[in-house]
């Protein structure tokens, strides 16, 4: 990757701006936290992700969900945001992007101060009875597994999950917000292998899309522009360069 290509792309992003970002495990590998398909990368080379972060798993096998599934995402909970998320969130300031859909479920976004945050794959935050769907802190529910209580139960009896999408789940209404966006803004798409549908249909609704991220896509035919690398070095690259125009513009 050149100065000249950083240039060039930074010059393309400040002329179609705002842009609608699409997030994905790759930009908070920088904050300690494994993807799923950088290979060699540990964690998700031991387990079959798809086996135990179902809803089938969860439903007929809960020993095996909670005690190894949610347990590897609840690690995340103590990853701070990179330089790549903040600098998402200088942008969404500045009125270069118009909000970020993740489909991660770390909240580093939030943690960085984005406030467009379009989480289509949940979130650790809470827990939700299936039964009755109350919503409760996922503390609540955390507390229960440490206490080798599985499925950890709500007061009416019901099994309580935590809010992040499961293979074999809907995803929730932003989803379809998400798609509004797609439609509508250019896409800038960091960190995401771009294999997990339907969060994959999004690149080919934009008009204009630019991919960042180490591996390759299978969008990348369609991209005008692809760099790859690490999220945070190329985010501050550009970043500085769209603040080269910006001062030029003033
Ligand atoms: P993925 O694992 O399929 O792909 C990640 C991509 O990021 C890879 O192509 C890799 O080359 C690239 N990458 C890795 N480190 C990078 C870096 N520093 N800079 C730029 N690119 C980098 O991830 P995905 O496309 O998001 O899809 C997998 C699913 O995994 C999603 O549904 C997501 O919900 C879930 N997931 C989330 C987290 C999280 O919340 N942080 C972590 C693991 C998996």
């Amino acid at each position: 990757m050149s100065d000249k290509e950083i240039q060039e792309v930074a010059h393309f992003l400040y002329l179609h701006k705002p842009w609608l970002v699409l997030t994905g495990a790759g930009i908070s590998t920088e904050s300690g936290i494994p993807d799923f398909r950088t290979p060699g990368k540990g964690l998700w080379e031991q387990y079959n992700h798809m086996e135990i972060l179902s809803r089938e798993v969860l439903t007929n096998k809960p020993e095996i969900f909670y005690k190894v599934g949610f347990r590897i995402l609840w690690s995340f909970q103590k990853a701070q945001p990179n330089q790549a998320h903040f600098t998402l969130t200088e942008w969404e300031k500045r009125g270069w992007i118009v909000g970020v859909v993740t489909q991660n479920i770390d909240s580093l976004h939030t943690k960085a101060g984005s406030r467009q945050v379009m989480e289509i794959h949940g979130h650790l935050r809470s827990a939700s009875c299936l039964r009755c769907h109350q919503v409760f802190p996922v503390e609540r529910l955390v507390e229960k597994v440490e206490k080798g209580e599985i499925p950890p139960r709500c007061l009416c009896g019901g099994v309580m999950r935590p809010d992040v999408v499961l293979f074999g789940d809907m995803l929730p209404p932003c989803f379809e917000e998400a798609v509004v966006f797609a439609h509508r803004y250019p896409l800038l798409v960091v960190g995401s292998s771009l294999q997990v549908s339907p969060a994959n249909f999004l690149p080919s609704y934009a008009s204009r899309l630019v991919i960042v991220n180490l591996g390759e896509t299978p969008f990348d035919r369609r991209a005008q522009w692809v760099l790859r690398g690490k999220a945070s070095f190329i985010l501050h690259l550009l970043h500085q360069e769209m603040l080269r125009l910006e001062a030029v513009k003033q």
